[in-house]
């Protein structure tokens, strides 16, 4: 169903394959302390190397302006050589003779990691001299990288314009989700858009009410559309400045056919503290000294009951402060209630960005959701409709 080239199309057999993945771990005191990236893209490293590729790792790390050892990869090659099973190499550079030496010393299914791409400045000026110089290692190009999809690097783009590309199987798994999303999507679709600050998501809330059926608003930003329709909102964190931003994303969605799902209820508090003494009060008569935390009980069976009318569910961020109980509990709710749709068959459900995931997690439902995107920019980039660079350069 892919529009994108993938594995399937490749024959690497005897090849230099050079990968796009996503390395980006959180490390501390030089050790990796999460390996989902990790964990990601092993799926595509094995059948490359099973299949008797020669497989050429190509990723970034953090932000070093040149060549700075405190941001280079080595560590991160012992990590994937751990979860991968097997030793990879490493080359401290990801051009040059070091880089040709370690690729020709390859054999069939051998896997290696270059250096940090970041280390020159050709990686994000999509240099084509750069390109050039990355291109000579390899003969096939896969990206299996989604979350840097939305930069047009040379080691995300640039090689895709010079040698055959394709798609990795989890960048497909990706693309895959999101098709069934938002771009060709079973209707109704239902989209929940949480998190602090409507300043962040304007983008993303004019594309989506042009898309879905029902837009949900919750969390930080719904004060910001409640107060634009002239309730108070007492000490509530808002932008008050966007009230007009907030009236013509209601009027678009009206133009649009989408139903706006503003909170009806809020759960109150005067300090924004875990366990701070809380009340619910409806929408309408929230206290002048009192902040809204989280979406009411009321507010929950109205979501409930837009997530039982959809076929497709798109979420990004949080219904109120999760982070501090018992403020988590309406995106606890809403989360629990998405989840039991998607295992009985009835819901498509792609979340992904920033906490989302963490939201997701802390409800104990992540696994439950059709996709979940590890993805922060690049998944909001597609939320608010704008094509990936990355992505662009696969298209079969
Ligand atoms: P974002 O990164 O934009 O998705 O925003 C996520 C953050 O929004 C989380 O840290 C939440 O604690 C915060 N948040 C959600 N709802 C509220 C609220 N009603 N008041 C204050 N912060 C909130």
């Amino acid at each position: 169903m892919t529009a994108f080239r993938t594995l399937d199309q490749a024959d690497v057999k005897g090849k230099r394959v050079l990968v796009r993945v996503d390395l980006n771990v959180p490390m501390e005191n030089g050790r990796v302390t999460d390996a989902t990236r990790i964990e990601r893209v092993l799926p595509t490293i094995r059948e490359i190397a099973d299949k008797g590729g020669k497989v050429i790792l190509l990723a970034h790390f953090g932000r070093p302006k040149g060549r700075d050892l405190k941001e280079s990869l080595k560590p991160v090659a012992e990590a994937v050589s751990k979860h991968l099973g097997k030793t990879i190499a490493f080359a401290d550079d990801c051009i040059g003779e070091g880089a040709a030496q370690a690729v020709d010393a390859l054999k069939d299914g051998d896997v290696l990691l270059l250096e940090n791409t970041r280390f020159h400045a050709g990686e994000e000026k999509n240099d084509p001299a750069f390109v050039q110089e990355l291109a000579k290692l390899g003969d096939l190009y896969v990206n299996d990288a989604f979350s840097a999809a939305h930069r047009a690097h040379a080691s995300t783009e640039g090689l895709a314009r010079v040698l055959p590309a394709y798609a990795g199987r989890t960048m497909q798994q990706e693309l895959d989700a999101l098709t069934k999303g938002l771009e060709a999507p079973k209707r109704p679709v239902v989209a929940i858009v949480g998190g602090a600050k409507v300043s962040t998501k304007i983008d993303l809330l004019e594309n989506l009410v042009t898309k879905v059926d029902a837009l949900v608003i919750g969390g930080g930003m719904a004060n910001t559309f409640v107060h634009a329709t002239g309730l108070g909102i007492g000490k509530s964190l808002a932008e008050k400045d966007l009230a007009a931003t907030a009236m013509r994303i209601i009027e678009k969605a009206r133009a649009s056919n989408c139903a706006i799902i503003l909170p009806v209820d809020g759960v109150c508090a005067y300090e924004f503290k875990a366990g701070a003494v809380n009340h619910t009060y409806g929408i309408d008569a929230i206290p002048e000294d009192q902040m809204i935390l989280d979406v009411g009980s009321q507010s929950v069976e109205r979501i409930s009951a837009a997530i039982n009318d959809a076929a497709t569910l798109v979420w990004n961020g949080p219904l109120g402060a999760f982070e501090i109980a018992p403020f988590d509990q309406g995106t606890v709710a809403a989360a629990r209630h998405a989840a039991q749709r998607t295992r009985e068959g009835k819901l498509v459900s792609v979340a992904g960005g920033g906490d989302t995931v963490a939201a997701l997690n802390h409800a104990g439902v992540a696994d439950d959701f059709s996709y979940v995107s590890t993805a922060g920019g690049a998944f909001l980039e597609w939320l608010e409709g704008k094509s990936l660079p990355g992505v662009e350069a696969l298209r079969a």
